[in-house]
């Protein structure tokens, strides 16, 4: 990541996609997991966080509406410290009554069940260990297409002048069938996820919504939609103009992307 994150010049609180991976990585230290601190210590503090996560998927759109989420554990055969991890950041009843205001006249259910799933946690666990900073889910509606996720996202944008940080978790490339732990990046994986890049590049984000008509690589790289549509809210949260900077990139397991983009940082 460039140098100086410290203040949106544009006055908008920036959109950032984290690629979060094996959920291990809430327990470890490397590189990813150090970019999300430096991340959370650089970029403008949010007042709160809107948090679309892959691990959230209904029919339907809701919203998290909930003054204290759980912490869900939504994985299995890993080690108990993961079980045992926590993040108790409150949730924040309006901000959810404010997405649906902004959304309508889409109907957004209120929901009171769900909480942070690992997407949420993994990852703000580290931008965010204070845990001090609302945070509110959206979930995928996985009826609709991709260009809906992208539309989604740009009517949310407006909150980011409100100072609510529009987040995504997912992977850019995620087949958890191909996984080869200790081997290099599938070839095609490195297809998808280079081409991913240079759309963010040269920030042709709507034509990421396109990514099905990519052919193999895009049906080994998105076998299932969930992890794919996170980027295209924080994408569609651009403004004309603005970038996608890339704060770190990597591939493990042959077939995860760790691709993490920010939207709005000061350059
Ligand atoms: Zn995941």
């Amino acid at each position: 990541m460039k140098k100086d994150l410290t203040a949106a010049a544009s006055g908008l609180m920036p959109a950032v996609f984290f690629g979060h991976g094996s959920p291990m990585h809430a327990l470890g230290d490397d590189i990813y997991t150090q970019t999300w601190q430096a991340l959370g210590r650089q970029l403008p503090r949010p007042q709160a966080i809107l948090m679309v996560s892959a691990h959230w998927t209904t029919h339907g759109t809701q919203v998290t509406a909930m003054a204290q989420p759980r912490t869900i554990h939504d994985f299995g055969g890993f080690p108990q410290a993961l079980f045992d991890m926590r993040y108790w950041a409150p949730g924040s009843p309006a901000l959810a009554q404010r997405v649906q205001q902004v959304l309508a006249p889409l109907t957004v259910g209120l929901d009171h069940d769900w909480g942070f799933d690992h997407g949420a946690w993994a990852v703000l666990g580290k931008a965010y260990p204070e845990a001090d900073i609302p945070v509110v889910q959206l979930s995928l509606d996985l009826s609709q297409p991709p260009s809906y996720h992208f539309a989604l996202g740009q009517k949310l944008a407006l909150l980011r002048r409100e100072g609510i940080m529009i987040a995504g978790s997912g992977n850019v490339v995620h087949n958890l069938r191909r996984l080869a732990p200790g081997a290099a990046a599938h070839d095609w994986a490195q297809r998808f996820n280079e081409r991913v890049r240079r759309h963010l590049a040269g920030a042709r984000f709507r034509e990421l919504a396109d990514f099905a008509q990519w052919g193999d690589d895009a049906r080994l790289a998105v076998p299932t939609v969930e992890h794919y549509l996170p980027l295209l809210y924080v994408l569609g949260a651009a403004s004309p103009g603005e970038r996608a900077e890339i704060a770190v990139d990597g591939i493990e397991m042959g077939s995860l992307s760790m691709l993490t983009a920010v939207v709005g940082a000061a350059a």
